[in-house]
């Protein structure tokens, strides 16, 4: 249950090897004793990264342990190179980061839809005979062999972290809100149990800047479900990460919901009570202007309260500006 949001796996990687160099002499119908013609080995098949934007996860390479790619042909007559081996090309989601499962060792990120980076490089293809012959060896009788693949065992992480965590119980309206301030919106419907999957979405905010915001399931609703659930969500909102809390106006004590709120999420991680909250009073539009006025006074203390409407975007951009300024505040020390 606990791994459908994988967002680490281990796996073994074999490049493939490059192919042999050819060993071969000239000969047709007119030429009994050509020269060295052995072309050279193909390349063996890397295996390489690929970002994809429509991925979220690394569930799919959760039950691929091991990875192989082709290895390069024989060179042949005529000095034809060997054909390459296919490379295996590993889809990941955008902010996955290569490690040397040895070492540990960071090799790179991947940042971008389209990149593609060598995970493990195939083996050279080995050179044919014709590359060795010089004017005192004229008839080479041997060519390179290819350099072999490496097996080599990586760690791929993915790292997405969460600069607004939401906090509320169902229909608090956290899936509205995260609908209406995204422009980007994961494909998630693949997944099994959806409801367990981080809704992440980017918040585009003023001059190009932009924020994560993710609906992190696990924490309020999974809370019964068994603690360490969503733990290893919590990986997503570590950082500087804001809590926004939601709590519906027609809730009939928004204090009191908010306090339980706070008490869900210190039996869940007491740690996370340490994190800067702001509170979105939600679904604004059912209230008239004076009962908006009264609600004012019934807002806890302590934290700054945004009243919003996903449905009319009334307060949307409040929020934002209220999350941003909490998000970018300087490190108290
Ligand atoms: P979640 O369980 O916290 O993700 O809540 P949802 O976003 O699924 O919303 C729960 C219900 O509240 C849905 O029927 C929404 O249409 C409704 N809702 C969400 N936001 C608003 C709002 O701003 N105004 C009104 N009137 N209804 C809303
Ligand atoms: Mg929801």
């Amino acid at each position: 249950m606990s791994s459908n949001f994988v967002d680490y796996v281990k796996i073994c990687c074999r490049s493939g090897a490059g192919g042999p160099g050819s060993v071969h002499f000239h000969r047709d119908k007119h030429t009994a004793k050509g020269g060295p013609d052995g072309g050279d080995g193909g390349e063996g098949g890397s295996i390489i990264l690929r970002g994809n934007k429509q991925l979220w996860t690394l569930l799919h390479l959760k039950y691929r342990k091991h990875v192989i790619a082709e290895p390069g042909e024989k060179g042949s007559n005529a000095l034809k190179t060997g054909a390459s081996g296919k490379d295996e090309i590993l889809d990941v989601p955008i902010g996955t980061v290569a490690k040397d499962a040895e070492t540990n060792e960071v090799l790179f990120e991947i940042t971008e839809d389209g990149q593609e980076q060598v995970l493990v490089p195939g083996g050279r293809g080995g050179k044919g005979n014709n590359f060795f012959k010089t004017s005192t060896l004229q008839t080479p009788r041997f060519a390179q062999p290819g350099e072999p693949g490496r097996e080599e065992w990586k760690i791929l992480e993915l790292k997405i972290l969460a600069d607004v965590g939401l906090v509320g119980f169902p229909n608090a309206g956290k899936s509205t809100l995260l609908s209406v301030v995204s422009a980007a919106k994961p494909e998630i419907a693949d997944y099994p149990f959806t409801t367990l999957v981080p809704n992440l979405g980017i918040v585009s905010y003023r001059d190009g800047r932009s924020f994560v915001m993710a609906d992190i399931p696990g924490i309020i609703e999974g809370a019964h479900a068994g603690k360490g659930l969503g733990l290893r969500f919590l990986r997503h909102i570590e950082r500087n990460s804001v809590l926004l809390f939601m709590v519906p106006c027609d809730s009939k004590d928004i204090r009191r919901e908010y306090a339980i709120l706070v008490n869900e999420l210190e039996q869940y991680n007491p740690e996370l009570l340490h994190k800067d909250r702001v509170l979105a009073v939600t679904k604004c539009d059912l209230l008239d202007q004076e009962l908006l006025q009264a609600m004012q006074s019934e807002v806890p203390k302590g934290v700054q309260a945004v009243f919003i409407s996903s449905a009319t975007g009334m307060g949307i951009d409040r929020l934002k500006d209220a999350l941003w300024a909490t998000l970018n505040k300087p490190e108290q020390p």
